[in-house]
């Protein structure tokens, strides 16, 4: 049964937004907390790495004699064992596992956490299903497409009808759990919202909804999670707070950001959160303190990507991120973290056309095909080049799962729930 409302793709768009937005663009692009770009200011290229698929395990002597090697704690290889073994390192030394990186360390990382990510998860890959429902925002985010300053930006609104019809087209390709993504919009509130949840969850029982829709106060997580929302996606950007503050206008917070997803682990969620690599003044030990801060959080998934830039931002000539760098991460937090979900997101497929297979062989274990209607897939321009089509799209799942399991993946028709949740029970 479909809720008692029906959100028509109407002409009220501009609730929440500057005047002079055109509203139901013709397009549509990623959705909300997600624009992920990095690459920064750090130790660019000769750090990076070359992720080769399958394992590379470099025998113990290997690394005794690696060229750099040194003999202390501070030695990046050293690290990556310390990290392995502990799950967790120190700020400092963070620090000096990133900018000390080399390909021939990403490499050894990378089969460290592979086989870290099989012990917990085997070979799965699992599929979520992105459907982004608005791309209006009340937010004036630095490096997003659709801030609510950029006029340029086109702006729609999907109604249920639409969002379910969504849900539907991904069931038939097997997927079992659906992100409904989109900027904080006004017009979309808790009421709304709780109805699309209940709908979804009527009309997919075996199904897990994910909400990715910013910060909401406690009561409306609260009645999102009665509704069935069984996910939430929140990324924390940067846990430094003066790095927050060079990338989100006054009126954003990081201590709310933070203060929301303690709140919906305590509210029963499995929460995801992530961080931009590479964002315009980022430094290592800003990534030191992103990782530490996840560390603390113990998300049940996290998704990084690299900064892009957008055409219509104030960042719009800064570098984009590392994919390289973005891929040493994903390493890094799976050895931390080894029970997490990790998605290879889109901004990384978005920067180098192998990221979503070099995602897989550095850890990652999660792909999110875009079921948004294709009329709407451009509006959501989160950043310039979106991967938004071929592989990226709903109406290539078949081929993708094909691509998957040619490389020796599994990806089952399952929700795909993460192994944190297990260990919390
Ligand atoms: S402007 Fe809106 S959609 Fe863009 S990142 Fe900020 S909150 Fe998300």
């Amino acid at each position: 049964m479909l809720a008692a409302f029906s959100f028509e793709r109407e002409g009220d768009a501009s609730v929440g937004l500057e005047p002079g937005l055109a509203q139901h663009a013709g397009n549509a692009s990623t959705g909300f907390a997600a624009p992920a770009s990095s690459t920064p200011t750090l130790p660019p290229a000769g750090a990076a790495s070359t992720c080769s698929p399958p394992a590379v395990v470099e025998r113990r002597g290997d690394l005794d004699h690696a060229p750099h090697e040194t003999p202390h704690d501070a030695d990046p290889w050293r690290l990556t064992e310390k990290l392995q073994a502990d799950q967790a390192l120190s700020e400092d030394e963070w620090t000096t596992l990133i900018e000390g990186r080399t390909p021939n360390l990403a490499d050894r990382l990378f089969a460290q956490a592979r086989a870290a990510r099989d012990e917990v998860y085997g070979r799965t890959v699992y599929l979520r299903g992105l459907v982004e429902i608005t791309s209006c925002c009340k937010n004036d985010c630095l490096y997003c497409g659709i801030r609510k300053s950029n006029r340029q930006a086109q702006r729609y609104r999907m109604g249920l009808d639409e969002i379910l019809a969504c849900c539907e087209q991904g069931y038939a390709q097997g997927l079992r759990t659906f992100v409904l993504q989109g900027g904080e919009d006004p017009w979309f509130t808790q009421d709304k919202i709780v109805a699309m949840v209940r709908s979804i969850r009527e009309e997919r029982p075996d199904c897990a909804v994910t909400l990715s829709l910013g910060e909401w106060p406690h009561d409306a997580y609260a009645a999102f999670r009665a509704a069935g929302a069984d996910r939430f996606l929140l990324r924390h950007e940067t846990a430094d707070d003066d790095h927050y503050a060079a990338l989100h206008p006054a009126s954003m917070s990081p201590k709310r950001r933070k203060a929301c997803l303690f709140d919906l682990q305590r509210l029963g969620y499995q929460v995801g959160s992530g961080f931009m690599v590479g964002s315009p003044g980022q430094t290592a030990r800003h990534l030191a303190r992103d990782l530490a801060f996840l560390k603390k959080l113990n998300p049940h998934m996290i998704g990084i990507g690299p900064f892009v830039p957008h055409r219509h931002t104030a960042f719009r000539d800064e570098p984009a991120g590392s994919a390289d760098l973005t891929l040493f991460l994903i390493g890094c937090l799976r050895l931390m973290l080894p029970r997490t979900l990790i998605p290879a997101t889109t901004a990384l497929n978005s920067v180098d056309a192998q990221g979503r297979m070099r995602g897989l062989a550095a850890g990652a274990n999660v792909l999110m095909p875009n079921l948004t209607p294709p009329q709407y897939r451009d509006s959501y321009d989160l950043y310039d080049g979106k991967a938004a089509s071929g592989l990226e799209g709903v109406e290539n799942v078949a081929r993708l799962k094909r691509q998957l399991e040619e490389a020796g993946y599994q990806v089952p028709s399952a929700r795909g729930d993460s192994a944190v949740e297990t260990e919390r029970a």
